[in-house]
């Protein structure tokens, strides 16, 4: 009865790799740093795009995902000034 969170899984975040910029869902980090579990690639923890669990963030990765074409289309439109990634931030549509 020590167990707070009534049995919950571990907690899960939504990341978004800086390589191949796909979202993720990857167990809560202690550490400021994470690797993709896609291409590998180790980087700093930047952003966290989602929390909860497991199937939350998985569900939320997918959403995020399929929408991230059309994002990624709209920043490009309208940031061409900047190439740098500081536009990316409005990928996040959380509901
Ligand atoms: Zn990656």
């Amino acid at each position: 009865m020590a167990t707070a969170g009534g049995g919950m899984a571990a907690p899960c975040w939504v990341l978004r790799c800086c390589s191949c910029r796909l979202f993720q869902a990857q167990q809560a980090k202690r550490s400021a740093k994470w690797s993709c579990s896609v291409c590998g690639q180790r980087q700093a923890l930047l952003k966290v795009y989602g929390r909860g669990s497991g199937r939350d963030c998985r569900h939320h990765v997918q959403k995020l995902n399929s929408l991230q074409g059309e994002a990624e289309e709209a920043i490009a439109r309208t940031a061409r000034c900047c190439p740098k990634r500081h536009a990316v931030v409005s990928v996040v549509m959380i509901n």
